[in-house]
């Protein structure tokens, strides 16, 4: 299989907060790796913008570092890198003030595609997109790429969307959620929408029930102080678990266009009935000797806030009335491992007679931390002996199946910063999904907040707390295991 490296045209990256965490980390090392791959242009160029006084050299110097760190040894190539980094510039610039803005103005085209990438503090968004309107720096057809958290509720998220359209149209504004730029993720839409053999039985009469788990073996450490302010309700489940439960769940578009595909996910969001107290389990990862304990880590003793959650949901419409979706995240679990698992039921009758342990088949995805798919489907035991079943795995890793290419799969970032050059928004999320999911978040934190809901204590290594695990055998149901 060739791969297939589709140019985009000429653009300006600005990336405020280019001096960053998440810009070194990830968004740096991304459009490296793309620039490998042959789909920076010649006269693409990045404009890192943030508060530190710094010369281009000093810049580069850094983002040299960033690459030698974030980016695989394999794919680091000296000549490469120096060419790369000749791309890039710098300037210090004050998001609340004026410095730095006329330098910014010179920097940058009006005659190419132009990106803003807001990469800083949500609270800067609002002075950012005053600056880059009335200065004139950004022309009528730019784009502005925003970071989660896209606010703390729906009020906040209000304001957000408010400031933002104050000076850009929604059409301009790309709402990262980098779980859609998933490799695995897409091919959720293609494996739905792109063959005929799922599709049919995508509905409540055939499937028993979808879980999705995200789940993590590290704590909070290092971003405790942030975090305790979220919790994994806010930080994972109104965002990344939520867009993939939409993506599951939601109708097939009539066009593989970004408001077909979002006015579907929307549907979703406002066919979920209302979660109720018991249909919820909080948890909070405790000390275990001299691994600290969540509240350690978020250097808050009396902290409430879960580091954990595992919940049903109902999506009341025609398709899936009666097919329970079980979510569930967390922290300092027992294995990285990510994945959607679709649960058929079983047959209506086995013609094999009673057999011990059959289980139906289920269909999972992992995001995490190799993405792939296996089907998992019955057959007969080898061997003499009459007629036992067995279920086996049908199995495939993408970087297996898809040869070299499966190896050069894009990470997330770089997928969507691609497509914001593109000026494809169908995997960036619309202001008025991320305000139905706030309006779904709020009333069930509130009720925490005024109950005072204490979260259930669990150890870390493990699948979370024990009610969690009750949570699903109240309804015959068991978790999948979560391993890597
Ligand atoms: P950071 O604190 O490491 O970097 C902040 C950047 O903003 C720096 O470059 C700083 O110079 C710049 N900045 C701060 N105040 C400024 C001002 N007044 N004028 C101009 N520049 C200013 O933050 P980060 O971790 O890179 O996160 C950036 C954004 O991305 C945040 O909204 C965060 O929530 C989001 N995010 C980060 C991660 C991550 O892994 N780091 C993941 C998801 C989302």
């Amino acid at each position: 299989m060739v791969s297939r490296v589709i140019p985009v045209d000429p653009f300006d990256l600005v990336i405020f907060g280019g001096t960053g965490d998440l810009a070194r980390r990830k968004i740096l090392p991304g459009l490296y790796r793309r620039f490998l791959a042959g789909q920076m242009p010649e006269d693409a160029r990045v404009i890192a913008a943030a508060r530190s006084e710094m010369s281009d050299a000093e810049y580069r110097a850094m983002i040299r570092e960033a690459i030698g760190e974030f980016v695989s040894k394999a794919r680091q190539d000296k000549k490469a890198i120096e060419a790369f980094l000749k791309r890039l510039s710098y300037v210090a610039i004050d998001a609340t003030g004026e410095d730095g803005w006329d330098r910014l103005k010179q920097a940058t085209r009006r005659d190419v595609v132009q990106a803003f990438y807001f990469s800083v503090a949500p609270a800067l968004f609002g002075p950012l997109a005053e600056r880059l309107h009335n200065r004139g720096i950004a022309c009528e057809t730019c784009r502005i790429v925003v970071e989660k958290p896209f606010g703390h509720d729906l009020a906040s998220a209000k304001a957000l969307n408010a400031t933002l359209a104050e000076h850009f149209h929604e059409g301009q504004i790309y709402r990262i959620d980098h779980y859609l730029g998933k490799e695995t993720v897409q091919n959720l839409m293609a494996v739905r929408f792109g063959n005929m053999l799922f599709e049919p039985l995508w509905n409540a009469q055939y499937v028993d029930h979808i879980q999705i788990t995200v789940a993590e073996t590290v704590g909070v450490g290092g971003r405790g102080a942030y975090y305790d302010k979220s919790g994994a309700m806010r930080d994972m489940v109104q965002n990344h678990l939520m867009q993939l439960l939409c993506l599951i769940a939601m109708e097939p578009p009539a066009h593989f266009d970004p408001d077909a595909v979002r006015d579907e996910k929307l549907k979703v969001i406002r066919a979920l009935d209302p979660v109720l107290p018991d249909e919820i389990v909080r948890g909070q990862y405790q000390a275990r000797g001299k691994d600290p304990g969540y509240r350690e880590d978020a250097e808050n003793p009396a902290s409430l806030t879960e580091s954990f959650i595992a919940l049903r949901l109902h999506v009341s419409n025609w398709r899936w009335k009666g097919t329970p979706f079980y979510l569930r995240t967390g922290k300092k679990l027992k294995a990285r491992a990510s994945e959607i698992a679709v649960v058929f039921k079983d047959p209506p009758h086995s013609i094999f007679g009673p057999q011990e342990n059959r289980r139906g088949n289920v269909l999972a995805i992992k995001l995490q931390p190799n993405e792939g798919m296996t089907l998992r489907v019955t057959i007969k035991e080898p061997g003499p002996g009459g007629m036992r079943l067995v279920e086996v795995p049908l199995d495939m890793s993408f970087a297996e199946a898809l040869g070299e290419n499966g190896a050069d799969i894009p990470d997330a970032y770089e997928r969507l910063i691609m497509d914001v050059i593109r000026g494809n928004q169908t995997l960036f999320m619309r202001g008025d999904e991320v305000e139905a999911a706030w309006a779904w978040a709020d009333p069930v934190i509130r009720g925490w907040e005024e109950r005072g809901d204490r979260p259930c204590p669990y150890d870390a290594g493990t699948t979370g707390p024990e009610e969690a695990q009750i949570l699903m055998h109240r309804d015959a149901r068991r978790w999948r295991e979560i391993r890597e």
